[in-house]
């Protein structure tokens, strides 16, 4: 069989730790035997990020705007302990915030559905996608705890001197105030994000705040996407045939635990914290979620939403076994080399991601899986299978398929 051509390359992000093996892994096994692969390389790893002043990762970043997609390993957020730990020259920023902030973008949340792995939801039976704002609100929030009796006041003084004031609360004794912000351009961006990806993956968009308590804040949030909407979307959603509807946040959470699911959820920052990790564990498992990056002006990166689990690459070290569960970052490779084909028109890489994604459902459907899994599956036999032998299955099944 000839091995499948790329025209552009992919940027390849590499890591840290246990996902830095599976990457290794995966690669060997299920890419390189069929894909002529073609990436520019760059190692998030925390010692060439250490190496370089994290240069590499901005590096990195600045190829995904030129090329448009990449794919990234999980990568440790250095904190104290990996200040010893690597020996570190300065307590560098957290990869993804740096990536971040030179695409702008959303990120986008969904769990891998499998037969044997129940949703806690009974009613689920589709993914149901988290769109997260990732700037501002209580993530930039400035606090003040207040000691006593005494007037707080939100004051805005404009460039000429003058100022606006409103007031916040007359305490009467000790409280607590906090001062938030978000930016129109943001929220603007967040909104093209969020309907350009419905319209990519043909999926209805839900969009909720509580414009009804929050009638400046929110509502502002509520009206930015309205106006986009129609300025820009409209007939491309109809022509699509899909929805965009708005929803305070209660009702949308009711609706939400009624529905089927194949939707998009678009949340400010803090709901989409706190909802995508409510997701992901009532559809099973946070290594069964996938995560990509869309800017507004269309680029990609693809990745796991898990981290590079420290506790089993500590196993590894001591030359125990491990069961590591490879599926969120096989996952980020079919989404990159998916959206890479489509961009370039190579209807080979989009039908091989289609199937290595299936490939590896049908092998877990079969009762093959690794442990974190097998813990949860329902299915009635299920074999264990440790973090290599699961993705050298893969491949059978990906052989049989091909
Ligand atoms: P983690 O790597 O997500 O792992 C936490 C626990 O979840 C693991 O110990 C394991 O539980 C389970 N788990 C997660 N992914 C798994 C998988 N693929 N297969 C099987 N089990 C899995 O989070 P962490 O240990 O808190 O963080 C480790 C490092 O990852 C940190 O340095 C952090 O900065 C970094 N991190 C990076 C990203 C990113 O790059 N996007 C995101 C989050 C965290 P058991 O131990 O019970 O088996
Ligand atoms: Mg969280």
């Amino acid at each position: 069989m000839d091995k499948i051509k790329m025209t552009t390359p992919l940027v390849e992000m590499d890591g840290d730790e246990m996902t830095r093996i599976l990457w290794k892994m995966i690669k060997d096994e299920l890419l390189h035997p069929f894909i002529d692969l073609k990436t520019e390389y760059y190692d998030l790893g925390l010692e060439y990020r250490n190496e370089t002043n994290d240069q590499v990762t901005v590096d990195s970043a600045l190829a995904t705007k030129k090329y448009g997609v990449a794919v990234k390993c999980a990568t440790i957020t250095p904190n104290a302990a990996r200040m010893t730990e690597y020996d570190l020259k300065e307590m560098w920023k957290s990869p993804n915030g740096t990536i971040r902030a030179i695409l702008d973008g959303t990120v986008f949340r969904a769990p891998i559905v499998v037969k044997g792995i129940e949703p806690t939801v009974r009613t689920w039976k589709k993914p149901i996608t988290i769109a997260r704002h990732a700037y501002g609100d209580v993530y930039k929030g400035s606090e003040m705890k207040i000691p006593g009796k005494g007037k707080a006041e939100l004051v805005y003084t404009a460039e000429d001197g003058t100022e606006t004031r409103e007031l916040i609360h007359n305490f009467d004794g000790a409280g607590i105030i906090q001062g938030m912000h978000n930016l129109n351009s943001s929220i603007s961006s967040f909104a093209r994000s969020c309907f350009n990806y419905a319209l990519d993956t043909k999926q209805d968009l839900w969009f909720s705040t509580k414009d009804t308590i929050s009638k400046k804040y929110d509502h502002t949030f509520k009206d930015i996407f309205q106006e986009i909407y129609d300025a820009e979307y409209d007939e491309k959603f109809k022509e699509a045939g899909i929805e965009y509807f708005y929803t305070l946040i209660d009702d949308a959470v009711a609706r939400v635990i009624r529905s089927e699911g194949g939707y998009i959820w678009a949340c400010k920052n803090y709901d989409g914290d706190v909802m995508s990790d409510m997701i992901a564990t009532a559809f099973g498992s946070l290594a069964m979620m996938t995560s990509v990056l869309v800017s507004p002006d269309g680029n990609y990166e693809y990745e796991a939403a898990h981290g590079t689990v420290q506790r089993h690459y500590y196993k590894h070290l001591k030359g125990e076994e491990t069961s590591t569960n490879s599926v969120a970052t096989i996952f980020a490779w079919t989404g990159a080399l998916r959206k890479r084909g489509e961009l370039d028109q190579i209807d080979d890489l989009v039908t091989f991601a289609d199937k290595l994604e299936k490939a590896t459902i049908d092998t877990i459907e079969s009762g093959k899986m690794t442990k974190d899994l097998a813990l949860i599956s329902k299915l009635p036999d299920v074999t264990v299978l440790n973090s290599e032998d699961f993705i050298k299955e893969v491949r059978k099944t990906l052989e049989a398929m091909l």
